[in-house]
């Protein structure tokens, strides 16, 4: 099959196929170098990136076929970093601030990976019932024992959990990686008790780094399908019937040695970038900036 065949048109799904747009980024990868993983050195690829003109709202299209992105995810290599630490630490920041400590009650992680921040919770609000989905194969085998059980390999569908079953359901750098928000918000509904709380993570495509950097800022990637901001996940989360509590950003910490990584500077320049900073001892040394996620809390 070629790739022609394989890809796919996408309407924005705050306004639907009627609504205009205009292209942002031309489109910018090789059908043999599609590496759709949540964390990973950014290889600087994306589909074409385009502006609907009725919400603003930024995104894939077209793009490869929703079959071939799953079973990309599920093939997925599972990727552990020291800046997990930080994400570990960032994420239960923020959990800390909505689930109070003697909660009993069911909480869902989806897109929990091994189920690093699973097992944490579950250590710090004992009275919890934890459950997290997971579709990468890899990263669920690695996850320990004792949480392994609580992870369904899959993606977010139906059929998983009883309806209203969830108080609280999280997902952290996720929704630019959804191909359906509409059903994945339906979905998250369906699984949410009335007055249940979301709580997402992700980044804000208006925020300093992308604004800054345009297409060669890691948000713009081939993985990410939409392109969310303050104001769209308002707009799609009311589409849904949630009541959204509040949309902030977000400040995160970052080892020094991830941040080389991450940002568009040539391999020439990062190795002994990030050789220097071994030597100084300073790789893992610590930063903490409000440079590109947003922190979002919504009621059912
Ligand atoms: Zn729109």
């Amino acid at each position: 099959m070629t790739e022609e065949n394989l890809m796919e048109t996408v309407f924005c799904p705050i306004c639907g196929p009627e609504a205009k747009f205009t292209v942002r980024y031309p489109a910018k990868f090789r059908e043999d170098d599609l590496a759709f993983v949540a964390r990973k050195t950014p290889t600087h690829t994306h589909f074409r990136v385009v502006r609907c003109k009725g919400c603003g709202l930024i995104y894939s299209t077209p793009r490869i076929s929703q079959e071939k992105i799953l079973r990309l995810y599920a093939q997925s290599q599972f990727i552990s970093e020291p800046q997990l630490q930080n994400m570990l630490r960032d994420y239960l920041g923020e959990i800390e601030k909505i689930v109070p400590r003697t909660t009993s009650g069911n909480f869902l992680e989806v897109g929990c990976s091994n189920g690093f921040l699973l097992k944490e919770v579950q250590a710090r609000y004992p009275s919890l019932n934890v459950f997290g989905v997971e579709p990468g194969e890899q990263a669920v085998r690695a996850a320990d024992d004792a949480i392994r059980n609580r992870i369904r390999t899959t993606e977010l569908k139906e059929g998983l959990f009883p309806e209203s079953f969830f108080d609280f359901i999280c997902f952290f750098q996720v929704f630019d990686h959804i191909t359906e928000p509409n059903r994945f918000l339906q979905m998250v509904r369906h699984y949410l008790k009335p007055a249940g709380l979301v709580l997402a993570i992700h980044h804000n495509i208006h925020s300093f780094l992308p604004t800054v950097l345009g297409s060669r800022a890691s948000t713009y990637d081939i993985s990410h399908m939409f392109l969310w901001d303050k104001s769209t996940m308002r707009k799609i989360l009311e589409k849904h019937g949630f009541r959204v509590v509040s949309i902030k950003d977000m400040a995160n910490s970052y080892q020094l040695d991830h941040v080389i990584r991450m940002l568009p500077l040539p391999a020439t320049l990062k190795a002994p970038l990030r050789n220097l900073l071994q030597r100084l001892h300073l790789a893992e040394h610590n930063i903490r900036a409000c440079v590109e996620n947003m922190v979002i809390v919504a009621a059912k």
